[in-house]
C-alpha cells in the first residue's frame, strides 16, 4: 500500500459493538435474547421473524463485544490505543452510543477509569518528561452547556478564541493528582447529574456527558528554557444521550421540530461522523450543535476517534438495537 492509503487507514473512526447480557427486569418480563455474537466481528439477529420482515440479520464490525465480556477486554481492544494516543499529543474523541439502559454509562465510566490509571502508570514509566493532567466534566442539555464540577447550573457559554479555537468559557479544571482525586470528581460529576435529573425529567437519557482530560508534558532537560519540546492534547470520554431521542426525532414526522431542538447535538454528531467515516473532503457541519463545537478539535484532522455502540439484547427492544447497529454501519 502507498504511504497515503495507511494514513487513511490510520484515520478510520475505530466502530465497535457491545452486547450486553440481558437485566434481571428483562429477565422477569420473560423477555429473551435475540442477539449473538457469532465471532469477534459479527453480531446476529436470531429470529425467525426476521426473514419475513427483511432484516438484515448480521452486521460485521472492527470487533463486537459478548455480553460476558469484561470492561478491561473492551477498553484493551475498542479505546485504549484511541485513548492512549493523547500522551503523544494527539486528541481524541471516545463515545459511548445506544439506546437508555443499553450500557453506555456502565462502558463509559470504566474506561475513562483504565485510561486514567494507564496515563498515569505511563507518567512514571517517563520521568524524563514532566507531565500535567487537568480534569473537567460538562453536560450538554437542550443545547446548554453546565458544569458537573463546580455545583453551579447555569449554562456555560461556548466561544471562539482566536488563539485556543473553541472554547467553554468558566469551564472548571482540576489538575489531577491522583486516583483517589479522579474518584472525588467523578463522584461530584456524578451528584450534579443527579440534580440536573431531578430538575429535569428523565435528564441522563436527554443529556451528553463529557469528561475531558488534558495531559500536557514537556522533556525535563527543557524545562523553563524553551517550551519546543511540550505536548498537549485532550481525550474526550463522551456518554451520549439515549440514541432512541433521535430515532424518535426523526420519526416524529410533524414534531420533528421540537424533536431537532431537544437533539440537535445528537443529530448533528450522526452527520459529522457518516461525512468523516466518508473521507475529508466536503463541509462538515461541527457549527451546528454545541457538542459537535465543543468536540471539533478532537474530532475529523488528525485526531483519532472510537465509538462503542451498546446494544440490549431483548426482544422487547429490537426496533431501537436495529437503529443503533444502523448508526454504527454508517460510522465505520
Ligand atoms: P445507559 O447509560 O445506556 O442508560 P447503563 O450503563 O446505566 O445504561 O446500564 C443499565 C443497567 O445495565 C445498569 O444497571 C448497568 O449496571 C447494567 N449493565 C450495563 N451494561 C452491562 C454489562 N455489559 N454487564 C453487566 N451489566 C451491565
Ligand atoms: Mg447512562
Amino acid at each position: 500500500t502507498t504511504p497515503i492509503a495507511s494514513a487513511r487507514q490510520e484515520e478510520k473512526i475505530l466502530v465497535t459493538v457491545r452486547l450486553r447480557p440481558l437485566n434481571d427486569k428483562e429477565i422477569e418480563k420473560n423477555d429473551v435474547s435475540d442477539w449473538e455474537c457469532i465471532n469477534d466481528n459479527t453480531v446476529i439477529y436470531r429470529n425467525s421473524l426476521a426473514e419475513r420482515y427483511n432484516y438484515p440479520t448480521a452486521y460485521t464490525f472492527d470487533r463486537v463485544f459478548q455480553g460476558y465480556c469484561t470492561t478491561k477486554q473492551v477498553y484493551e481492544e475498542a479505546a485504549k490505543g484511541v485513548a492512549l494516543s493523547v500522551v503523544s499529543g494527539i486528541n481524541s474523541s471516545i463515545f459511548a452510543y445506544g439506546q437508555t439502559s443499553s450500557g453506555k454509562t456502565y462502558t463509559m465510566v470504566g474506561i475513562t477509569e483504565y485510561t486514567v490509571a494507564d496515563i498515569f502508570d505511563y507518567i512514571q514509566r517517563h520521568e524524563e518528561r514532566a507531565f500535567v493532567m487537568k480534569f473537567s466534566a460538562m453536560e450538554i442539555y437542550n443545547e446548554a452547556v453546565r458544569d458537573l464540577l463546580s455545583g453551579d447550573n447555569s449554562p456555560l457559554r461556548v466561544l471562539d478564541d482566536p488563539e485556543k479555537g473553541t472554547i467553554v468559557e468558566k469551564l472548571t479544571e482540576e489538575t489531577l493528582r491522583d486516583w483517589n482525586h479522579l474518584q472525588q470528581l467523578l463522584s461530584i460529576c456524578e451528584a450534579q447529574r443527579q440534580v440536573g435529573e431531578t430538575l429535569l425529567n428523565e435528564a441522563s437519557s436527554r443529556s451528553h456527558q463529557i469528561l475531558k482530560l488534558t495531559i500536557e508534558s514537556s522533556a525535563r532537560e527543557f524545562l523553563g528554557k524553551d517550551n519546543s519540546s511540550t505536548l498537549a492534547a485532550t481525550v474526550n470520554f463522551v456518554d451520549l444521550a439515549g440514541s432512541e431521542r433521535a430515532s424518535q426525532a426523526l420519526s416524529a414526522g410533524t414534531r420533528l421540530k421540537e424533536g431537532c431542538h431537544i437533539n440537535r447535538s445528537l443529530l448533528t454528531l450522526g452527520t459529522v461522523i457518516r461525512k468523516l467515516s466518508k473521507g475529508r473532503n466536503g463541509h462538515v457541519p461541527y457549527r451546528d450543535s454545541k457538542l459537535t463545537r465543543i468536540l471539533q478539535p478532537s474530532l475529523g484532522g488528525n485526531a483519532r476517534t472510537a465509538i462503542i455502540c451498546t446494544m440490549s439484547p431483548a426482544r422487547s427492544h429490537v426496533e431501537q438495537t436495529r437503529n443503533t447497529l444502523l448508526f454504527a454501519s454508517c460510522a465505520k
